[in-house]
C-alpha cells in the first residue's frame, strides 16, 4: 500500500468535490470513527520526528569538557607519572564524584524542562461524527474537516474547502512574511508552493479570516515534514545570568591558571621538591576555581522552571526566568485574566422598555421578567442572539461546556430564557456570510436568509458589537443610548449593541456596506465578575512594587469600575484607545505612568504602551491573545501568552505561557522568578569567598614558605564534595518570606555589585584567618602537622555550613527560629556534610588517602565553634550594612 503521497502533492489542483469524494468525508459530518481508525492505521499520528535527546553517555563526556576537569586529569597522569598512586587515585575518585553530581543533576534539569516543553500541546476543532469537537491537534488524520481560525497555527496540511478572507503567513516554509489570502478555486498542479491558495500549510499561522478544510496530509507527510524541519527545540541551558557567570568564570580560570604558573616559577627559584610544588599548585587552581557553580545554576533555574509550571506557567524562553524577577508593570488584559469570564447577560434595554434577564451561570432556566413577546426589538435581539454567533455548548456530565467566546455563550442562554434555541432556529435562518468578531472594528455581523409564510425569501444582515461602533451606524436618539450605556457600565457591566437591516440578495457583507443604514435595536448588559485571586494578586503585586495597568477593549466606565473592584490603585485614571490616537508618542510616554486602565483599545495600542512604558526603563510584562497582540507581546519584556484562549500566534511571540489564563499565576510566576534571581545570588556569594579563603591560604603558605595548613587532596575534597553539597542546598531555597515585599530590582543590577565584592572579600579574609588560625595553634599545641591540618579542614567545612545559614538571607538577620531550623535541603545538606566529615576524619581509610587523623571530642567543637564565631560576625556586620543604610535612606528623606 502506498501512501498517497501523490494525491497530497495535487490537492491544491483539484476541484472540492474530489477532494471530499477521495476521503468519503461530508463537510457537515466529518470521518466516522470506522474511517479514523483506518487513516490512523495508515498514517500513523501527527507528528514530525523530534531529534534524538542526546544518549546517557555523551552526556556523560561532555561533563568532563571542562577546563578544571582536564587539569585535574593532567595533575593525575603527572602523579601517576610521579608513582604518586594514592594521590593519581584520589583526583581520579573526586573527579568522577563531582562528575556524577554534575551528570545527575543537570540530566535531572533537562528532563524537567522538556517535559514542559512538551505541555504545550496545540488543539485541532474538527467536525467527527457529525459533531464539533475539539481534540488534540496529533490525533488528526488525512479526511478530517478542521475548522481554521484567525491566530491558529495550521496543525496539518489541508484543502481549503471553505473561506471568509482566509489568510496565513507561511514565513515558517517558504520565508515570505506578507499573509497569503486563500480560496477554495482549484490553483494549477505545478503552482510552487507560496501560490497553492488552496491550501493551508502546516506550521504556518493563520492571521486574518476564518475557514474549513479537508486534511490532506499529517505529520512526517506534510510540507514541513518534508523538508524536515524540526519544530519546538528546547531552549539551550542559558540565561544572560549564567552566560555573565561562564565568561566570568573563564576569565577566573586565566587568571588562576597565570597565578599558578607564577607561583611554580616562584617555588621552583626558591628550590621546593617539584614534586610536592606540582601538588601545591594543582591544588590552588582546584581551591581557586568555582567548579560547582555551573551545574548548581542549572539546578536552580529548572527547579524555577518546574515550580512556575506547577503554578500554571510554562517557560518558553528560559532567559525570561530571570527577567520575571525584574518586572516593574505588568499590563493585563481585563476579561478572562483579571475576570472569570463566565459571562451573564442580566438586563436588556430596548427603547420601549428595560428588562431584568434571571437564571443562574450557563443553565437555559431563567426568564425575562417583563417580556411577553411584544416588543419586536427585544426579539430581534434574541435572535441575533442565537445566530449572530460562533459558539456552542458541549455538554460533559451534565455540565455545559462552553465551545468558543464565552461572551457568545451567555448570549446563547440569553435567547434560550427568551424561548429561541439557535438549534431549532439555525435551520430557518441559514447563514450566508460571516464578518467575523475583530478587536478593531469591535463588532460581527452575519448575512442570514429567511423565506416567510408566504415563500418570499428576505435577506438580512444581523449585526451585534461595541454599540458606540453600531450607533455611529444607525438613525436613532444617540444621546439617550450613550446615557443609558454609561449607566449599564459605571456597575462594571460589559455593554454590547444589537442593530439589523434588510438588504438584497447580492449584497456584499463588508464594513463598508455597513457604514450606515442600520437600525439600533438595543444594548444588553453582561456581568463578568473580577477573579478572588486576582484581587489578592494586584495587591500582592502594588506591595511588591509591580504597577498592574489593565488592557481592555471594553467600555473605559466598565473597565474602571472592574479595576476599582480589582483593588487597582489610581482606578480613575483612565485613556481610551481615542485619547491614545491623538497623543504623540512623547505626550503617551508622560501620562502613561499615571494611567492604571486602558479602555477600548485595539491590539495596535499595545504596542505603542510598552514601548511607552520602556522608555521610562520599566520591565514590562504584557498579557495577549490573538493574532494581533503578537507585535506587543514580543516587544514586551515578558510576553504572556493566554494557554486556554489564546490563539498559537500569540504563544509563538510571547516568554511565558499562562495554562489557566488567570492573573494570579503570572504573579506567582514574579515572585518564582525573583526567588531564582535570588538563589542564583546566593549560590554565587556562598562558593566564591569559599574559592577565595581556600586559594587565599594557600598562596600565602607558599609566598611565605609557610607549611601548607590545608593539603591539595584535602581541598580537592572540600570543594568537590562537601561545599557543592552545601550549594546545592540553596537551589532548592524557598523565597525569603519578604520577597513580594521589596521593589523590583532594578533592571540593569550588575550581578557582581560592590556589595557582593565587598562580602567575596570580607568572607574570603575570616576563612583564611580561620583557616591559620587553627592550623598555628594546633602547631603550638604540639600536635602534629596531620592532626592540625585535619582540624584546619573541618574548622573549613564548619565556617561553610556556618556561613550557609548567614548566606540564606541577603538582607534579613539569619540569626532567628527559622534560619536556625532551615529548610528540609538545607537539612539534609548539612546532615549529609556532617556525616562525610566524619567519616573524613575518622574512617581508616580516608585517613590512609587524606592523611587525615581522627580528632579529640573537645577539638572537633572547638571547630564548629569557629565557624559559630564566623557566622556572628557576619551578622553583625550584615546588621550594621542595613542599618547604614536605613539611615542612609532617612537622610536622603529628610533632605528631599
Ligand atoms: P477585552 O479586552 O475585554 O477582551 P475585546 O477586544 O474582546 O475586549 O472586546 C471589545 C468589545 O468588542 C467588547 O466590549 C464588545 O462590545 C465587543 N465584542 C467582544 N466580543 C465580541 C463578539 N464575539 N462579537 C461582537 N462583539 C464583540
Ligand atoms: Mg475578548
Amino acid at each position: 500500500m502506498k501512501p498517497d503521497l501523490h494525491d497530497q502533492n495535487v490537492a491544491h489542483s483539484q476541484p472540492v468535490e474530489a477532494i471530499l469524494q477521495q476521503y468519503s468525508v461530508k463537510p457537515h459530518d466529518g470521518l466516522s470513527e470506522e474511517q479514523i481508525t483506518r487513516q490512523r492505521i495508515q498514517y500513523g499520528l501527527n507528528t514530525l520526528p523530534v531529534a534524538a535527546p542526546n544518549p546517557w553517555w555523551k552526556r556523560l563526556l561532555r561533563q568532563f569538557h571542562n577546563l578544571l576537569i582536564y587539569v585535574l586529569l593532567v595533575a593525575a597522569i603527572l602523579a601517576g607519572m610521579l608513582a604518586e598512586w594514592l594521590d593519581m587515585a584520589v583526583i581520579l575518585a573526586v573527579v568522577l564524584v563531582n562528575v556524577l553530581i554534575g551528570f545527575i543533576q543537570e540530566g535531572k534539569a533537562e528532563r524537567a524542562l522538556s517535559a514542559i516543553q512538551s505541555m504545550l500541546s496545540s488543539e485541532a476543532r474538527v467536525v467527527r461524527g457529525g459533531d464539533h469537537t475539539v481534540i488534540d491537534a496529533q490525533e488528526l488524520v488525512p479526511g478530517d474537516i478542521l475548522i481554521l481560525e484567525a491566530g491558529q497555527k495550521v496543525p496539518a496540511d489541508v484543502r481549503i474547502i471553505e473561506s471568509s478572507s482566509l489568510q496565513c503567513q507561511e514565513a515558517a516554509l517558504t520565508g515570505e512574511s506578507v499573509p497569503i489570502s486563500k480560496q477554495t478555486d482549484a490553483v494549477d498542479v505545478e503552482a510552487p508552493l507560496a501560490d497553492r491558495r488552496t491550501m493551508a500549510f502546516a506550521g504556518t499561522l493563520i492571521t486574518y479570516g476564518q475557514g474549513v478544510g479537508v486534511v490532506t496530509a499529517t505529520g512526517r507527510h506534510t510540507e514541513l515534514g518534508l523538508i524536515n524541519q524540526m519544530l519546538g527545540r528546547v531552549d539551550s541551558l542559558e540565561t544572560p545570568l549564567i552566560k555573565q557567570m561562564n565568561i566570568f568564570a573563564r576569565y577566573l580560570t586565566y587568571v588562576i591558571l597565570g597565578c599558578a604558573a607564577l607561583l611554580f616559577f616562584l617555588g621552583w627559584v626558591r628550590g621546593y621538591e617539584l614534586a610536592y610544588l606540582f601538588m601545591a599548585v594543582v591544588s590552588l587552581v582546584v581551591a581557586a576555581i568555582p567548579e560547582g557553580l555551573p551545574t548548581i545554576l542549572t539546578v536552580a533555574l529548572a527547579l524555577g522552571v518546574t515550580t512556575m509550571a506547577s503554578r500554571h506557567a510554562i517557560i518558553r524562553r528560559l532567559p525570561a526566568v530571570e527577567t520575571l524577577g525584574a518586572v516593574s508593570t505588568i499590563c493585563s488584559d481585563k476579561t478572562g485574566t483579571l475576570t472569570r469570564n463566565e459571562m451573564m447577560v442580566v438586563s436588556a434595554l430596548t427603547e420601549h422598555q428595560a428588562y431584568e434577564v434571571t437564571g443562574e451561570g450557563y443553565a437555559s432556566e431563567g426568564t425575562i421578567e417583563n417580556w411577553h413577546n411584544d416588543d419586536d426589538a427585544l426579539l430581534w435581539m434574541t435572535r441575533i442572539s442565537a445566530l449572530c454567533n460562533d459558539s456552542t455548548f458541549k455538554e460533559r456530565d451534565g455540565v455545559r461546556i462552553v465551545l468558543g467566546d464565552p461572551m457568545e455563550a451567555a448570549l446563547l442562554v440569553f435567547a434560550e430564557r427568551a424561548g429561541r434555541s439557535n438549534r431549532r432556529l439555525t435551520p430557518e435562518w441559514p447563514r450566508l456570510k460571516t464578518l467575523p468578531f475583530d478587536s478593531s472594528h469591535k463588532y460581527m455581523a452575519t448575512l442570514h436568509g429567511y423565506q416567510d409564510e408566504q415563500g418570499v425569501e428576505h435577506f438580512y444582515v444581523f449585526v451585534k458589537g461595541a454599540p458606540e461602533q453600531l450607533l455611529k451606524r444607525c438613525e436613532t436618539d444617540t444621546d439617550y443610548w450613550h446615557n443609558q450605556i454609561a449607566k449599564q457600565a459605571q456597575e462594571g457591566r460589559r455593554v454590547l449593541g444589537f442593530a439589523m437591516c434588510e438588504v438584497n440578495e447580492d449584497t456584499v457583507l463588508s464594513h463598508e456596506t455597513l457604514a450606515s443604514g442600520l437600525r439600533f435595536l438595543g444594548i444588553t448588559g453582561l456581568i463578568d465578575p473580577p477573579r478572588a485571586e486576582a484581587i489578592q494578586a494586584v495587591r500582592e503585586c502594588q506591595e511588591a512594587g509591580i504597577a498592574v495597568r489593565m488592557i481592555t477593549g471594553d467600555h473605559a466606565l466598565t473597565a474602571s469600575a472592574i479595576a476599582a473592584q480589582l483593588g487597582i490603585t489610581h482606578a480613575d485614571h483612565v485613556l481610551t484607545g481615542a485619547d491614545l490616537e491623538r497623543m504623540s508618542d512623547d505626550e503617551l510616554i508622560e501620562r502613561v505612568h499615571d494611567t492604571a486602565v486602558f479602555a477600548r483599545t485595539t491590539p495596535e495600542h499595545k504596542l505603542r504602551l510598552v514601548q511607552a512604558l520602556q522608555a521610562h526603563g520599566d520591565i514590562v510584562a504584557m498579557t495577549g491573545d490573538g493574532v494581533n497582540d503578537s507585535p506587543a507581546l514580543k516587544q514586551a519584556n515578558i510576553g504572556i501568552a493566554m494557554g486556554k484562549s489564546g490563539t498559537d500566534a500569540a504563544r509563538e511571540a510571547s516568554e511565558m505561557v499562562l495554562t489557566d489564563d488567570n492573573f494570579a499565576s503570572i504573579v506567582h510566576a514574579v515572585r518564582e522568578g525573583r526567588t531564582v534571581y535570588d538563589n542564583l545570588k546566593k549560590a554565587i556569594s556562598f562558593l566564591l569567598p569559599v574559592n577565595g579563603g581556600e586559594s587565599l591560604a594557600i598562596m600565602l603558605a607558599l609566598i611565605f614558605a609557610l607549611t601548607l595548613p590545608i593539603l591539595p587532596l584535602q581541598i580537592l575534597w572540600v570543594n568537590m564534595v562537601s561545599s557543592i553539597v552545601l550549594a546545592l542546598a540553596l537551589a532548592f531555597e524557598r523565597g525569603e518570606r519578604d520577597i513580594m515585599q521589596r521593589p523590583p530590582r532594578p533592571a540593569r543590577e550588575a550581578l557582581l555589585s560592590g556589595a557582593l565584592l565587598w562580602r567575596i572579600t570580607l568572607v574570603s579574609a575570616l576563612f583564611t584567618i580561620g583557616i591559620f588560625g587553627i592550623f598555628q595553634w594546633a602547631s603550638q599545641q604540639g600536635f602534629s602537622d596531620g592532626y592540625a591540618r585535619t582540624m584546619a579542614v573541618n574548622t573549613l567545612v564548619a565556617m561553610e555550613v556556618w556561613y550557609l545559614f548567614s548566606v540564606r538571607y541577603l538582607r534579613r538577620k539569619s540569626f532567628s527560629r527559622e534560619g536556625i531550623k532551615g529548610t528540609r535541603p538545607i537539612f539534609y545538606a548539612v546532615s549529609l556534610v556532617f556525616v562525610l566529615q566524619l567519616i573524613f576524619t575518622y574512617a581508616p581509610f580516608m585517613q590512609q588517602w587524606f592523611a587525615t587523623e581522627g580528632l579529640r571530642f573537645e577539638h572537633g567543637l572547638l571547630c564548629i565553634g569557629v565557624g559559630v564565631l564566623v557566622f556572628v560576625i557576619l551578622e553583625v556586620e550584615k546588621f550594621l550594612r542595613t542599618w547604614l543604610q536605613s539611615r542612609k535612606i532617612n537622610d536622603a528623606q529628610a533632605h528631599g
